[in-house]
């Protein structure tokens, strides 16, 4: 582990001022006892041997780094370069914390895996884990969410995964938050919460963070395997913002690396067209954590858009919220276009259709690389765009170049 990941967060979750747990006085103890088990857990032999093994013979990793020699050569300038996390199993990078946080939860003893999904991708992930460790899995989801994202829904019952349908209120993600909630309080002694990004109370930042973590040690080592240096910049959308975390995080202690997450504009800058949190959010507290949110005129979390249903949340994991205070890393946006532009591109030059979340990334990529001749500029492919297709297609056609 690099030394930057010892310093933050501390004893109580805190990344400078952000972070730390805010929860209802019936999920502290609960909390408390996720926290002691991923201490003393996570370190143990055992823990260990285990992890690599799945990650080895069951996820598929390593994972590349592709050099993308045409989307280079027509952007004209850097070296553009992806880490391939849409060849882990399942298609994206979700999968490396949920079998991490599914074994935790075997290692603590649990039978049972919940968690609310918004999109479904965390739900899949969860349900994957849960099945190849024959655990109970419980997905809570708004009624609104599992009429539009049926496929998952599918996905997820195949799995063998019991999923909620959440009826009142916005019949979101907010709802299914709370939904999940409530019913984990009263089977926690033999289930655990297993949160889908760097978000939600302590221990949650840190543990998706380091189960991430693979993803930036991989991705360093091959980088100067392939090359012979590091990249000039390294860049990942931030939804939440695990995938960007595991990417940065393997890069953090080299200076000479700039490091960009890249957050949804959406249609527009004006509030609701978007989910740029940190780009024009201010300080805030939501789901029992503090960090940076997008607020309305009440001081409530503002409704947001994106054409990538991944990066929809009016919040961010409370460890960007420091890293863009203490300057360390740059956050950027693309909007709906270049993330459709850049979907396309990759799509017919490459041979990669990325999901519309990863999208965003390789936007940036194909924008910095003009304006940086002889650079290197390295992007987290967090996942494939199947999920997409069949909205991008109906909705957009297949694009003109
Ligand atoms: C969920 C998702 C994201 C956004 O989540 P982060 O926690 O910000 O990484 C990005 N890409 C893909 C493919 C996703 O499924």
């Amino acid at each position: 582990m690099n030394a930057y990941l010892k310093s933050v967060p501390d004893e109580n979750g805190f990344f400078g001022d952000y972070g730390g747990a805010m929860l209802p006085p019936v999920l502290e103890p609960h909390f408390k006892e996720i926290t002691e088990a991923y201490g003393r857990i996570s370190k143990s032999a055992e823990f260990i041997k285990d992890l690599r093994y799945i990650r080895k013979h069951f996820q598929g990793r390593p994972t590349p780094v592709s050099h993308l020699r045409n989307l280079s050569e027509i952007c004209g300038g850097a070296q553009i370069y992806a880490k391939r996390e849409d060849l882990n199993h399942t298609g994206a990078h979700k999968l490396n914390h949920c079998m991490a946080e599914a074994l935790l939860a075997r290692h603590m003893g649990k039978t049972k895996l919940i968690a609310e999904t918004g999109a479904g991708q965390h739900g899949v992930a969860l349900a994957t884990a849960a099945a190849y460790f024959g655990m109970e899995c419980e997905i809570h989801m708004g009624e609104i969410d599992i009429e539009k994202e049926a496929p998952n829904v599918t996905r997820m019952k195949l799995l063998g995964c019991t999923v909620v349908p959440v009826g009142f209120g916005g019949r979101s993600l907010k709802e299914a938050v709370d939904s999940a909630f409530q019913s984990y309080v009263p089977q926690a002694d033999h289930a655990l919460f297993a949160i889908g990004s760097v978000v939600g109370p302590h221990p949650f930042p840190k543990m998706v963070r380091d189960f991430q973590h693979v993803v930036g040690i991989e991705a360093r080592e091959q980088f100067l395997e392939m090359t012979g240096e590091l990249p000039d910049m390294v860049g990942a959308c931030v939804g939440g913002g695990s995938n960007a975390m595991g990417l940065f995080s393997g890069f953090m202690d080299d200076r000479s690396v700039a490091l960009y997450g890249v957050e949804p504009m959406g249609t527009s800058s004006n509030l609701g067209d978007h989910a740029a949190t940190i780009s024009f959010g201010e300080d805030g507290e939501i789901h029992g954590f503090r960090t940076m949110v997008l607020k309305d005129a009440n001081g409530d979390p503002a409704p947001v858009h994106t054409v990538a249903s991944g990066l929809d949340y009016p919040g961010v994991g409370p460890e960007h919220a420091y890293l863009h205070r203490q300057g360390r890393v740059t956050y950027t946006t693309a909007d709906d276009k270049e993330a459709l532009d850049a979907f396309y591109a990759l799509s017919r030059h490459e041979g990669i259709i990325p999901a519309l979340e990863s999208a965003h990334a390789i936007a940036f990529a194909m924008r910095e690389a003009r304006l940086n001749p002889g650079k290197s500029i390295l992007v987290n492919l967090s996942g494939r765009g199947d999920k997409d297709i069949d909205y991008v297609t109906e909705t957009y056609g297949f694009g003109d170049s």
